[in-house]
């Protein structure tokens, strides 16, 4: 087997995984009907609620942030249920085939890549709905919709929120309770730091609500189950003790930065990338009121496919960025900048990538795009 572990992960999840949430993997199984399990448990709810800034209930899954979103849509929802779900992207896609797969009368917005969804029209689109569901952060494009206003429109008509964070939850500020989002789905392989394999779901008191009555199948993602078993600190299947020690591990990290601090970060990571690629000449794909802090999409220069760039990156640097997903592979390439991300593995990251476009015949000027990078990141950070 040849997996190699000396790169670069500079895509948008998975991330890097710091040494010490590495050992944390490496210990000792052990069991998850136990006292250690359940203050395990405790200790990692209660920091989730806190990057959550929440006090509902979030729910720590075994299964990829995939499960997570499969879980909030279908323990809330009944098949004929009428939702309305924005699809600016590859993610707002499978969240309309999950919710069509279990049955749900589906209307879909449809908004450009690159775009966010307007939080008027969505207003007026809204009726009868009995959710809205949408991605908070469309980790194809590198667009961060405006999840607060989004949710407002919901709860206007009495609606509930649905929302994907998986590849932003941890890496920005989203503040579950204050903008009212009700059953928000998260993944371990990206701002927290983590391999892919865990997956968490808050849900709030109109979401248990819904979920008393909701009749969309579920049994391994049922999260009234989930929430009975967490009362014993337990969880109702076999979990993955290994990567839950990790997870605390993680949040301990996090907390140790401090929250605020890590979501500065973040954005003064997003600020460095934004401001190298406009150093280089480059276009974002984003709308940049919109372009989020832990991914940023680029427009491929005209006439190179962004595959070549990817692998020339990869080969000649160890570094991995990513393509486009879906139509728009080829056509733009995405850096990934969350998690333990630092400024110098960004620098690296922009210094390889002009170094590949020069080489490919795209003339870009590599150290201004750096200067632009570290400029900004300083005047973010204050
Ligand atoms: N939603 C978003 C926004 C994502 O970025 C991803 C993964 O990249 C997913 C959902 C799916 O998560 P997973 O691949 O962990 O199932």
């Amino acid at each position: 087997m040849n997996i190699p572990d000396d790169i670069l992960l500079m895509i948008p999840g998975p991330t890097n995984v710091p040494p010490q949430v590495l050992d944390a993997l490496g210990s000792p199984s052990f069991y998850h009907r136990g006292a250690a399990f359940k203050e395990l448990l405790e200790v990692c709810t209660e920091g989730l609620k806190k990057v959550y800034q929440t006090a509902n209930d979030v729910l720590i899954l075994t299964s990829s942030g995939s499960g997570a979103v499969e879980a909030a849509i279908v323990n809330v929802l009944s098949p004929g249920d009428k939702v309305l779900v924005i699809e600016g992207g590859k993610f707002g896609e499978r969240m309309k085939d999950i919710a069509m797969t279990f049955g749900a009368e589906v209307e879909v917005l449809p908004v450009e890549p690159g775009r966010a969804a307007d939080p008027e029209v969505v207003r007026r689109l809204l009726s009868d709905h009995k959710a809205l569901l949408f991605v908070q952060n469309e980790t194809s494009t590198g667009v961060r919709q405006d999840a607060d206003l989004l949710a407002a429109a919901a709860r206007e008509v009495g609606a509930l929120s649905v929302v994907d964070t998986v590849s932003s939850m941890g890496g920005m500020s989203i503040p579950v309770d204050e903008w009212g989002l009700d059953a928000v789905a998260a993944g371990s392989q990206k701002a927290f730091m983590l391999p892919p394999g865990l997956a968490f779901v808050s849900m709030s008191e109109k979401a248990w609500e819904a979920a008393a009555s909701a009749r969309m199948p579920r049994a391994y993602f049922d999260l009234v189950a989930a929430r009975k078993s967490l009362a014993k600190g337990q969880t109702p299947w076999t979990p993955n003790v290994n990567m839950i020690r990790a997870l605390a591990v993680s949040l301990e990290l996090i907390f140790a930065e401090g929250l605020e601090n890590v979501w500065r970060r973040h954005h003064a990571l997003g600020e460095a990338c934004r401001a190298a690629v406009d150093a280089l000449g480059l276009r974002l794909f984003a709308d940049r009121e919109h372009a989020s802090d832990v991914v940023t999409a680029v427009h491929s220069p005209d006439g190179l496919d962004s595959k070549e760039l990817v692998s020339r990156v990869r080969d000649n640097h160890k570094i991995l960025i990513s393509g486009g997903q879906g139509e728009l592979a080829g056509k733009i390439f995405r850096i990934g900048h969350m998690g333990c991300c630092q400024l110098d593995d960004l620098l690296r990251t922009i210094e390889a990538t002009a170094i590949e476009l020069n080489a490919l015949g795209f003339a870009c000027a590599a150290q201004e795009g750096l200067a632009a990078a570290r400029a900004a990141y300083q005047a973010a950070m204050g």
